[in-house]
């Protein structure tokens, strides 16, 4: 080793001994005669001490690599903030193991780059302490869940990279292949059909920290490619898995984060979507949707009137908010992104009266109808938007969320799970952006087309298949998506009854997943899992609402590497060798 102990653990204990330290210069001052420099390593930072101005101060510029040699002595002035705050080293001989240019942003938890430039110069970014406490978190959890599952019998098996394209799903990266010239591999969107067929295996209790690829429009939680927990079991029920997941949950908030997680409630997805307006509520807080549809009609408020749907939220001691801030609102829920066309309000005062934006349809007995519906007392705010159901819904969960930021109920040290179970097995596609464009226009597999419809429910797929109800659930985490899973299908009928009502015919079923129906010939047992995305766990733990800062090489929003320069074109050689023609 070239050095005997590192930047973050030198103590007053180690007074007087001689000790030889490698790092980075982070920092260089001239002091009175004397020189310090605080040397950085991924462990800490160690002040040096040299009794002289050094003159060669080029050698010895922020992010050089240096050795240096000398005595641990008491510091004069200690540093609270720094663990070796206690001492520093009195050196007596300096190595410079390498030169660096001045970087283009300071290498401080605050620093002065931007984004693009991070991203651009990632391994200097992932000098800071912040970005690399991240990934240390990243690496707890990966190790804290292989712990737990490997303690539950689960065996991590590695399954293949290079697929086979699907039309279902999201869209897929493929991969061109060289000695089949004209056919192409497909990355996988997950191992979905792979871990099943591990459980036809016998493989009983299978998992994966495994990387999957999604071609999608990104967003600020979305990477072209991200990390799932991926998970299987045999011979369970929906129940078990719940158990199982949940234990995996607690465990890791136990021993990463110290904190007992009560038992997670559930709630089924039509009640998430009747009072929050969405299939992964943030229960932090509550502030239901109420139906004010009937407690409003007949007044002669005519927007009330013609809306199809009329919902309110109460947003407790809000009352005071003022005209401005309510027009301010008002502009924020008619953005298109929201898409109301106006907001009411109803003021429940402190003095007990009540005063509304629309006193002129609605008297004080009304209003106090509303609050009593809403159940709003005094000092709150009753906010409500009317219009379409599928629109106004989405609306008042925006909003609802919101007004939890707003009015500080968000807080990102504290954690509320919930699984949503019950979902609808089959969703219709008007013509989704993220799938391809001949999908739409056919019922799409909410899940995907593994999942198993609820057993009392089978005999509706064929009369009335968007009321059939999955066995599926997801595991939220204060309104995000955490995870999700269902019980399969292991039966060749019934998975062949569900591709016929995907719109795929027989022979295209049996071309795209003939392998899959095949195996169920071959005594499958029933099985189900689930699947965590790791990165929004990592970010998730770590309080931050982007998962890019917990991946080490991420993607900007266009999906491209900055850093390499990805993706770039290939050489007409290359092209041609696989035979891909061009317009080039
Ligand atoms: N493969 C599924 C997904 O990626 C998870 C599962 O059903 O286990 O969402």
């Amino acid at each position: 080793m070239l050095r005997t102990h590192t930047c973050g653990e030198l103590r007053i204990a180690d007074i007087n001994k001689t000790v030889t330290l490698c790092g980075w210069v982070q920092k260089t001052r001239l002091m009175g005669g004397l020189t310090f420099i605080d040397l950085r390593d991924r462990y800490g930072i160690t002040q040096l001490m040299i009794s002289d101005s050094v003159s060669d101060k080029e050698g010895y510029a922020r992010e050089c690599v240096l050795k240096v040699t000398g005595i641990v002595i008491e510091r004069e002035s200690k540093n609270k903030n720094l663990e070796t705050g206690d001492i520093e080293i009195k050196l007596q001989h300096i190595e410079v193991l390498n030169t660096s240019i001045t970087p283009p942003f300071t290498i401080e938890d605050e620093t002065d780059g931007g984004d693009e430039l991070r991203m651009k110069y990632r391994y200097l970014d992932l000098r800071r302490n912040v970005v690399r406490k991240n990934l240390e978190l990243r690496h707890r959890l990966a190790i804290e869940t292989r712990n737990y599952l490997d303690k539950q019998q689960f065996i991590e098996v590695e399954t293949p990279v290079l697929i086979k394209s699907t039309p279902e799903g999201a869209r897929d990266f493929v991969v061109p292949s060289r000695m089949n010239a004209g056919q192409f591999y497909a990355l996988p969107q997950s191992p979905q059909t792979f871990k099943q067929l591990l459980m036809v295996s016998g493989f009983d209790r299978y998992y994966q920290i495994v990387k999957c690829f999604r071609d999608e429009d990104l967003r600020a939680d979305r990477q072209p490619e991200f990390t799932q927990i991926d998970c299987e079991m045999s011979f369970i029920e929906q129940e078990d898995i719940l158990q199982t997941f949940e234990g995996l949950t607690k465990h890791l908030f136990k021993v990463v984060k110290g904190i007992d997680i009560p038992k997670i409630p559930r709630m089924t997805y039509a009640n998430a979507m009747k009072y929050y307006g969405n299939d992964k509520p943030d229960i932090r807080f509550e502030m239901k949707l109420v139906d004010l549809k009937a407690t409003t009609s007949g007044k002669n408020f005519k927007v009330f009137d013609d809306a199809e749907t009329v919902i309110a939220i109460c947003a407790k001691g809000a009352a005071d908010y003022t005209r401005k801030q309510l027009d301010e609102l008002t502009e924020w829920v008619k953005r298109p992104q929201i898409g109301a066309t106006g907001l009411v309000y109803a003021r429940v005062n402190t003095d007990g009266t009540l005063k509304s934006s629309v006193d002129k349809f609605y008297n004080e007995d009304d209003l106090k109808n509303w609050a009593q519906v809403c159940e709003a007392q005094k000092g709150d705010l009753i906010l409500v938007l009317a219009g379409s159901e599928d629109k106004i819904r989405k609306a008042a969960s925006e909003l609802r969320l919101e007004m939890g930021n707003r009015l500080g109920l968000r807080d990102k040290t504290k954690f509320s799970c919930l699984w949503v179970v019950d979902f609808p097995l089959l969703e219709w596609n008007e013509g989704d952006p993220n799938l391809l464009a001949s999908l739409a226009g056919r019922w799409h597999a909410k899940h995907h087309p593994f999942t198993s419809p609820k057993p009392e429910d089978i005999e509706l797929l064929k009369t009335n298949p968007g009321n059939v109800r999955a066995n599926a659930y997801d595991l939220v985490i204060n309104g995000v998506e955490i995870g999700g899973g269902s019980i399969r299908i292991h039966n060749k009928e019934l998975q062949a009854q569900m591709f016929k009502i995907l719109g795929f015919d027989t022979e295209e079923a049996q071309k795209q997943f003939g392998f899959l129906m095949n195996a169920f010939e071959y005594g499958a047992p029933p099985h189900g899992g689930i699947a965590f995305g790791f990165d929004r766990l990592c970010s998730l733990f770590g309080g931050a609402d982007s998962i890019r800062d917990f991946i080490a090489f991420p993607k900007n929003n266009s999906g491209r590497d900055v850093m390499i320069d990805a993706p770039s074109e290939i050489s007409l050689e290359q092209l041609n060798e696989l035979a891909i023609k061009t317009t080039i």
